[in-house]
């Protein structure tokens, strides 16, 4: 059986993209078979696992036209995951994509051609909601929303919630939401865990545990091509990864 968690939030810069690289890693680490696919044309995933978007011959968006097999386009990366890598040519895609037949679906229809070769697929979206992370959300079993613990504005979550209930009453009635990850956490601070508790009582939703620490190691390990996993192991950031991944094995068990 496959898990397929798509990691969604409009909003840029929460930690989207630094989580699907560190709990992919966590989860290899424990012997999982992980893909991560970069739904995002800026490509950070893709870059942050120490391949040049530039160089990348065929992409996601290639995939979801229909052009290529998703084995055509999926590389191994330095922390031992594959990867269905993104660059800029994605914009295109997604705009061609627009007026196709089927456009929520193919992503779902692609990652189940090679669904059998891995135990967990994260999906890394782009901080929109438009029909590439509608395509995500169609294809998964499961959504993360990272949520920055640091700011009380979280205006974007309504809708982000709107579009999954949408998703799941016309698409994808299986979607479930594992809930909210909080990254850049400081849990010295009073204000910190105040957010937290704002948001679980706003919206209730459930917290996955434990919270991503804020730390500076995080911004470090993209330039070396690797996860934090690789690039600071016993940090207490790669260890909180860790802990979410252990949590999501306990969870399918
Ligand atoms: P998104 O994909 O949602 O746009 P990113 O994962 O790219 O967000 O993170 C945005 C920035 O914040 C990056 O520079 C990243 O290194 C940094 N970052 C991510 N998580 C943390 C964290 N827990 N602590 C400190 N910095 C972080
Ligand atoms: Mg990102």
């Amino acid at each position: 059986m496959t898990t397929t968690i798509a990691v969604v939030n409009q909003k840029g810069g929460v930690g989207k993209t630094t989580t699907v690289a560190s709990l992919g890693a966590a989860l290899a680490e424990r012997g999982q078979r992980v893909l991560l696919v970069d739904l995002d044309p800026q490509g950070g995933l893709t870059f942050s696992l120490g391949i040049d978007p530039e160089d990348v011959d065929i992409t996601v968006g290639e995939v979801l036209l229909g052009k290529a097999a998703p084995d055509d386009a999926i590389v191994i990366t330095d922390d031992g995951m594959h990867l269905l890598p993104s660059n800029i040519t994605v914009t295109q895609a997604e705009e061609t994509l627009v007026s196709r037949t089927g456009r929520e679906q193919r992503l779902r229809v692609a990652l189940d051609k090679v669904a059998d070769d891995y135990d967990w697929i994260l999906v890394d979206c782009p901080p929109t909601l438009g029909v590439l992370t509608v395509g995500a959300l169609s294809a998964a079993n499961q959504v993360l929303i990272p949520l920055q613990a640091e700011t009380l504005s979280h205006r974007g979550v309504g809708q982000l919630l709107d579009t999954i209930h949408d998703v799941k009453q016309f698409i994808n009635s299986e979607l479930g939401i594992l809930g909210v990850l909080p990254t850049m956490y400081d849990g010295r601070t009073n204000h910190a865990r105040a957010v937290i508790r704002a948001i679980e009582e706003s919206y209730e939703l459930p917290i996955v545990q434990p919270p991503i620490p804020k730390t500076i190691r995080f911004a470090e390990a993209p330039a070396i091509g690797r996860s934090i996993l690789g690039t600071s192991k016993n940090h207490k950031g790669a260890e909180a990864y860790r802990q979410v991944a252990d949590s999501l094995l306990i969870g399918n068990n």
